[in-house]
Formats: structure tokens, C-alpha cells, sequence
């Protein structure tokens, strides 16, 4: 697990086969070994860097069950959040509370220059372990649970692109309308 934590800060792209794997869950014990919390502000650091609301470990090149999503609070996308617009998952499961679907652009550092229009279920259960390997369940709806569905698919081998109905819907973001753009997720 340790190979790729120390400097390769290297975020893999459609084709490398980690991204399909499905990720190791963790034990409470390893959840807060040093090891894995000096990952967690790593994460928060390439995925700022790289501009990214989320990032899955198995981004890079680590295939444990770990992912942080982070929203700026600012925008009215996002207003249905509550407490945190921080989250740090370890092990999560989903349960779909609402099967009916909502559709965005979303991106994914993994597939740069890329948008695809994907369809998720609007409304899920989330329960996982969080940085303290305390249970922790949530629910999330609208933006926040595609966005969720996004960064947990990465631990589940699972990429957006395997989400469309269509290659019609993939797209080079430089060619999205405006209208497209409105529900873009990046
Ligand atoms: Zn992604």
C-alpha cells in the first residue's frame, strides 16, 4: 500500500488497471495507523491542486477504500448540505432512497479534458467510517449524491464513463454549450 505515498503524487488516467480494481476496505486499526492518516491530508492537497471537488485513492495508485469530497459552500448548487462540506469516507456502503434520476456534466481528474452526462439516482443513504473510523451515515440528494456516486464508483473499479446511456453524451468540455455547462460537475 505504501509504494506509491511518499512522493508520486501521480493521478492515473482511464487505462491503468488499478482504477478498476476493486479497493481494499480498511480496518478501524488500519484507518488510524499514521500511515493512512498522514494520506488523508495529502488527498485533500493533490486534489486541490489539481483542482478537483473529490479524488478516490485508487486515483492514485492507492487501492483502498477511501475518498474525500469537499464543496465550496458559495454556490447554490449546493445548498443542500448541512453540517460539513467536508467529508472523508472510509468503506462506504449505498442504498438508494430515490431511484429517480438526475443528470450532470460531470468530469473526473482520471478522464481530463472529457465531460460525460450521466444519470444517478437523486437521493442515497451513505454509511461509512469516517477519519476517526467512527460509523458515520448520512444522507445525500441532488448535486452531493452524484457526487458521491462519482468518487465511491472509484473504489468500486467503476468509472462515469460506464455510467452513460449513450457515447453521445461524452464530450470534450471545450466543446460544451452553455447550457451543458450549467450542470457540470468538475
Ligand atoms: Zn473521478
Amino acid at each position: 500500500m505504501t509504494e506509491n505515498v511518499e512522493n508520486d503524487y501521480k493521478i492515473l488516467k482511464l487505462g491503468n488497471p488499478i482504477l478498476r480494481l476493486t479497493a481494499k476496505e480498511l480496518t478501524k486499526r488500519e484507518i488510524l495507523s499514521t500511515e493512512v492518516q498522514e494520506l488523508i491530508p495529502k488527498m485533500w492537497d493533490i486534489m486541490n491542486k489539481a483542482g478537483g471537488i473529490g479524488l478516490a485513492a485508487p486515483q492514485i495508485g492507492i487501492s483502498i477504500q477511501l475518498a474525500v469530497i469537499k464543496l465550496e459552500s458559495d454556490s447554490d448548487r449546493y445548498d443542500n448540505l448541512e453540517d460539513s462540506d467536508e467529508f472523508i469516507v472510509f468503506n462506504p456502503t449505498l442504498e438508494v432512497i430515490d431511484e429517480k434520476k438526475q443528470g450532470f456534466w460531470e468530469g473526473c481528474l482520471s478522464v481530463p479534458g472529457l465531460r460525460g452526462y450521466v444519470e444517478r439516482p437523486r437521493k442515497l443513504k451513505i454509511k461509512y467510517l469516517d477519519q476517526n473510523a467512527k460509523d458515520k451515515e448520512i444522507i445525500v440528494e441532488d448535486f452531493l449524491a452524484t457526487v458521491f456516486q462519482h468518487e465511491l464508483d472509484h473504489l468500486f473499479g467503476l468509472l462515469y464513463v460506464d455510467r452513460l446511456n449513450s457515447t453521445k453524451d461524452l464530450v470534450f468540455e471545450d466543446e460544451l454549450t452553455d447550457m451543458a455547462s450549467e450542470k457540470l460537475l468538475d
